[in-house]
């Protein structure tokens, strides 16, 4: 039996993070899920953004499936999710982009994965005014976390037949910081003979991505970057609704969809469930359980195909518990 830390989230949150459990527990699998949550909701009720028992749940259980949480302005916080991510070193955030049959995209053939760094650079927190008169923000590059990263993107292209890695970067602008990111990237790329490196400056990428992203298998780049990159690619498959993401660490994985709590549609039940639900899948390959997650994504590609049960974002009318359901009847009927 695995023991799962489940944080529904904020806005619709609890709808898509209530989809995958039910997808989950359809494959069988024998899960006793910890639910605890965090965020917006919580603050309003409790006066605290992140109770004491989301801490002690994820550091027992050490696997987190999350919804989107939302940080209120002036709570003292600047992000929980960067929080998190920061306090459990999950370095990796990686962000697996694939077009499937049946969504409407100018692209047929997009399958990468995105490698974000998930620790440092802009997202250091560190940031202040200056003289009355303008603000900075202090960006960490170090090449502990550097190499980690890079060397996580070129481990996964290895076992996973991918010919081809892309260093994005703008280290012909910030010397130091990019520059040692690159030079990182350069030296892993050694033990790696049999894989591409592809240096791409980061506006080039964007460019590159729109015009061809087949060109590209596993992207790694920093922080913010990735930040950006991850959704400019969701755009390329059909969007946010459709992206699922693992923030990962030695010991500890956190899995969670790229969008956020998308307000403007939360409580409607109109929410795309899917990148949750494949989060939830990356999450059962953690776990080892490659057969059940398999079922999981083939069963959502099937629905994407068949098109009957989809949702608005994808150009259907159906609810997020009809797709819900319309993906568990598709495998349990194999
Ligand atoms: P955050 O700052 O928390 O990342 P955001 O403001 O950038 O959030 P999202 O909350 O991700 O953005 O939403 C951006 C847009 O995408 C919204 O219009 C939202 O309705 C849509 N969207 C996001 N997720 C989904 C989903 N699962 N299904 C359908 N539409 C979605």
């Amino acid at each position: 039996m695995y023991n799962i830390t489940l944080i529904p989230g904020d806005g619709i949150g609890p709808e898509v993070i209530n989809s995958a459990k039910k997808v989950i527990e359809a494959t069988g699998i024998n899960v006793k899920w910890d639910i605890v949550n965090a965020g917006e909701d919580v603050y309003r009720q409790r006066g605290v953004l992140v109770p004491h028992e989301v801490y002690t749940s994820i550091e027992k259980n050490r696997v987190v499936l999350k919804g989107p949480i939302t940080t209120p302005i002036g709570c003292g916080f600047r992000s929980i999710n960067v929080l998190l991510r920061k306090k459990y070193e999950l370095f990796a955030n990686v962000r697996p982009v694939k077009k499937m049959m049946g969504v409407d995209t100018p692209f047929e053939d997009v399958d990468l994965v995105i490698f974000r760094e998930n620790t440092e650079g802009l997202y250091s927190g560190i940031e202040r005014n200056k003289d009355n008169d303008g603000a900075e923000a202090i960006k960490i590059i170090t090449k502990k976390a550097s190499l980690r990263i890079i060397e996580a993107a070129f481990k996964y292209a290895k076992e996973n037949n991918r010919k081809k890695v892309a260093l994005v970067h703008k280290a012909n602008i910030m010397k130091l910081t990019d520059g040692l990111f690159l030079n990182c990237a350069r030296e892993v790329s050694k033990n790696y003979p049999d894989i591409e490196l592809q240096e791409v400056i980061v506006d080039n990428m964007c460019m590159q991505l729109v015009m061809n992203p087949s060109k590209y298998e596993v992207i790694v780049t920093t922080n913010l970057y990735g930040d950006i990159l991850s959704d400019l690619c969701a755009g390329l498959v059909g969007g946010l609704g459709l992206v699922p993401g693992g923030n990962i660490g030695k010991e500890m994985a956190v899995f969670e969809a790229v969008h956020g709590s998308a307000p403007d549609i939360a409580g409607k039940d109109l929410a795309n469930p899917i990148a949750v639900i494949l989060s939830g899948a990356m999450m059962l390959k953690y776990l080892g359980e490659i057969g059940k997650a398999n079922l999981i994504i083939d069963a959502v590609e099937k629905t994407i195909k068949e098109g009957k049960y989809v949702t608005k974002d994808l150009g259907g009318s159906s609810s997020t518990t009809d797709m819900t359901d319309a993906i568990i009847e598709n495998f349990t009927l194999k």
